[in-house]
């Protein structure tokens, strides 16, 4: 088999890639380690930048995602019972759209159909080799024989726990890793949102987030021990700690049913360096890892795919090759201030285990600072609604 470029992963990062290199042109395969069921059903991101908004444009994917997403002006932050609004579009001219990884992904498979692209699912043992030769290739498993993909280059969109970003030599690869002592248990429930924007609160209980999917579908956070499991947490038990932990105001209007999804997701920050070795590019989750306060995982993978597409296309159209040999240095440049951005929001909102009365104190003081600067709240709002590509 051979095609142009080799995706290995098939979450978001691998499929819209594989979209836009079709509207350019470009051929590829995307490798998938999953069933493509298991993939639609992993609940994940749902606030998505402009940058991310464009780009399905440009991928020819945007229709269901204009006419049902939600767009947000603004933003809620909450201190105890103190809460007050960012407004996106005053300090910024721009905004995020509400619209569900699980959505996006939908679209995208549903647009690879439409082109009669090659995505193979349920591959096992996939391998990249020569990825410091003019002639890359990767072996694996799919349907009891093995397989060998020939191509010009290989997109590593294979997530955390993928084998792509262990290609890069440990003499030459750095990582860099915060690991936060505490987990975000999910609740996902056909329930309306008890606001119209999402409302990011800091407690004396530890943060909360009450957020959303669409007018009858809410996605609900509070931070928790990294030792629970989902079913230390019944519906009502969940429900209780969210009451105490957002303001009495949005607990009255709180509408509760029963969770059509319950999880717990640890809090990471982790950046790989470099993200490219030879012909292999690393995009998403592969090579870096945000605390989900601040919504920039899918954003950051997005903005990584728009670098390499447009690298890509350069070499493939124009035999231009800037794109290639600096898209590392390009994607972590923004990498690095989306971290900054995510583990900024995460320390401000969340209590931690050993934190002093002065540690306290200090959140206070940032929260009141964003509070009542129009500074701080613009620096604030034009890191949430995406820095530029
Ligand atoms: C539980 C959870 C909740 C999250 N919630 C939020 C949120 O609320 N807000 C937010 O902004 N972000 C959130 N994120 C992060 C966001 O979902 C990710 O940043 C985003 O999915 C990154 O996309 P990706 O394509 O890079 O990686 P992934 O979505 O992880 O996709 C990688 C794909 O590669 C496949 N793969 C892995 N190994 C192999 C292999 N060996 N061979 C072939 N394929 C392989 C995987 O099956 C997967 O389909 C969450 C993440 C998780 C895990």
């Amino acid at each position: 088999m051979r095609t142009q470029v080799a995706i290995i992963g098939g979450g978001p990062a691998g499929l819209l890639l594989s979209q836009l290199l079709h509207k350019a042109g470009v051929a590829s395969v995307v490798l998938e380690r999953r069933s493509r069921e298991y993939v639609l059903s992993r609940i994940r991101a749902g606030v998505l930048e402009t940058g991310l908004v464009n780009l399905m444009h440009e991928a020819g994917i945007a229709e269901r995602m204009d006419r049902e997403g939600f767009i947000h002006d603004g933003t809620l932050i909450a201190n105890g019972n103190d809460q007050f609004r960012i407004d996106f579009k005053e300090l910024t001219g721009s905004h995020v759209m509400v619209y569900g990884q699980t959505e996006v992904t939908r679209d995208l498979y549903e647009a690879r159909d439409a082109a009669g692209a090659t995505v193979m699912h349920e591959c096992s043992g996939v391998k990249p080799h020569d990825l410091t030769t003019d002639a890359p290739y990767v072996t694996f498993f799919h349907e009891g024989a093995v397989h060998r993909l020939d191509c010009d280059f290989i997109a590593g969109c294979d997530g955390f726990h993928g084998p792509c970003r262990q290609e890069i030599p440990l003499s030459v690869r750095r990582e860099f890793e915060k690991v936060y002592p505490f987990g975000w248990l999910g609740v996902l429930s056909e329930t309306p949102p008890v606001d119209n924007e999402l409302i990011y609160s800091n407690s004396e209980r530890g943060f909360a987030l009450c957020s959303m999917r669409n007018a009858n579908l809410s996605r609900y956070y509070i931070q928790c021990q990294l030792s629970d499991t989902p079913d230390d947490w019944t519906d009502d038990a969940f429900w209780d700690e969210l009451r105490r932990r957002i303001p009495e105001e949005a607990a009255d209007r709180l509408v509760t049913g029963p969770s059509i999804e319950k999880s717990i997701a640890p809090l990471r920050s982790f950046v790989c360096e470099p993200m490219q070795w030879g012909r292999m590019f690393l995009c998403g989750d592969a090579a870096h890892i945000v605390p989900p306060t601040g919504a920039k995982g899918l954003n950051t993978a997005a903005s990584d795919v728009n670098y390499l597409w447009r690298a890509l296309v350069a070499w493939y159209k124009d035999g231009e090759r800037g794109g290639i040999d600096t898209y590392s240095e390009t994607a972590l440049a923004r990498i690095w201030k989306a971290e900054r951005f995510s583990w900024w929001m995460t320390t401000l909102l969340h209590r931690l285990p050993e934190q002093s009365e002065f540690d306290i104190r200090m959140q206070d003081a940032d929260i009141a600072y964003l509070q009542h600067s129009t500074a701080a709240q613009t620096a604030m709002a034009e890191n949430y609604v995406g820095l530029p590509y």
